[in-house]
């Protein structure tokens, strides 16, 4: 069978460098190994209306912001179908026949979205829209019988949602839908990329973010300001590595050649990890490293944006022509699902 490949980003703000290596990063490698049939990438408007409804602009705006963050990281329109998810309303159909697929308790008990109902203190108040993003997913995921999801850490749970309704599904109306797996990053300081603030995940609606459009100053002024370790005080006292967003960020993203180049004293991030739990190592110094790294990975995407931007109008046009692609996929698959579930009524004799 021939891959097809599908991943989504909810347009809530601009992408940061967690997606950078939660998922975009495997997302190009996919792309330019070419050992697929299709490959889509959505922008997850209507799942971001799911907690943000009374902020429309603001999901709105994100959309541009999102699709210059795929062009300028290397996603390519010529290889890859780029659309807007509200612009494929065959996607809610499905997600309305999933729905009687699942329970209100299995998704309370999705780990992710508890999670997420915990930040957003929706206290009892969880709108029935967004308790049901998982089985959106699904929708999204199986609509384009997509096998291979490119992601971070946080959706495993719910591409495991989708495999389970996958099942239900086959199980009641015969074999229909794709089982898809998660593709995860190698690396696995990848897996959920901390905040600046040392929070458990980089995130768009936490405001602790690192974005890729960010200018060298704003970059360097965050570094800065990066949680450590509280109890690293004087640059004599040993340091702890772990929940240090710092080592967090050189284990995601630094090479031996970014020593070589910048911290030519130390010959690899196990040696500087050393020094740093033995004491005598400040954290300006890790800081610093850290900062050139970043403004030498992401200087050429913030280039290559600023000139995209320039001309909005041909973005919004590739993202319908996108739209239109995956509106004519979304449909025929809709067709077959709805002939398994015996509701094709005009093909009754
Ligand atoms: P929001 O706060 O609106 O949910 P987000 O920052 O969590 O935004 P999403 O659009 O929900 O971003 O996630 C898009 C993709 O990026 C997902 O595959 C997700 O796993 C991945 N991702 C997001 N944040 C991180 C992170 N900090 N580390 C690794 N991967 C991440
Ligand atoms: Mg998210």
């Amino acid at each position: 069978m021939k891959n097809i490949i599908l991943t989504a980003d909810r347009p809530t703000g601009q992408l940061h460098i967690g997606h950078y290596v939660g998922s975009l990063l495997n997302r190009l490698k996919m792309q330019n190994e070419g050992n697929y049939e299709k490959m889509y990438v959505m922008i997850a408007d209507s799942q971001a209306l799911t907690d943000n409804y009374g902020n429309v602009q603001k999901v709105r705006d994100n959309i541009l912001e999102v699709a210059l963050d795929y062009l300028a990281v290397g996603i390519d329109p010529s290889k890859v179908t780029i659309f807007i998810q509200s612009m494929v309303p065959e996607l809610t159909e499905f997600m309305f026949y999933y729905m009687n697929l699942v329970t209100l308790s299995r998704l309370e008990r999705n780990p992710t979205v508890k999670t997420e109902i915990a930040q957003k203190n929706f206290g009892e108040s969880v709108p029935a829209g967004f308790l049901c993003y998982p089985i959106s997913q699904a929708a999204d995921i199986t609509a384009f019988n997509a096998n291979l999801i490119p992601v971070g850490d946080d959706q495993r749970p719910l591409v495991e949602q989708t495999r389970e309704i996958v099942r239900s599904f086959n199980n009641l109306y015969g074999q229909t839908l794709v089982e898809p797996k998660e593709v995860l990053p190698d690396n696995e300081a990848c897996l959920r990329l901390p905040g600046l603030d040392g929070k458990a995940k980089m995130s768009k609606s936490l405001g602790n973010c690192i974005f890729l459009a960010d200018e060298p100053e704003v970059i360097k002024q965050k570094v800065m300001s990066m949680y450590t370790d509280p109890d690293h005080i004087k640059i004599t006292d040993p340091g702890k590595i772990k929940g240090n967003a710092v080592f967090s960020y050189l284990d995601a993203l630094c090479t031996d050649q970014h020593f070589e180049k910048y911290l030519p004293e130390y010959k690899n991030l196990q040696e500087l990890k050393d020094h740093y739990t033995r004491g005598g190592l400040g954290d300006v110094k890790i800081k610093r490293f850290l900062n050139e790294i970043l403004q030498e990975i992401l200087a050429p995407i913030r280039e290559k944006r600023k000139e995209l931007a320039k001309d909005p109008k041909k973005i919004f046009n590739m993202l319908f022509a996108g739209s239109k692609e995956a509106r004519e996929v979304a449909g025929e698959n809709l067709t077959k699902l709805k002939q398994a579930m015996g509701i094709d009524y005009q093909n009754m004799q």
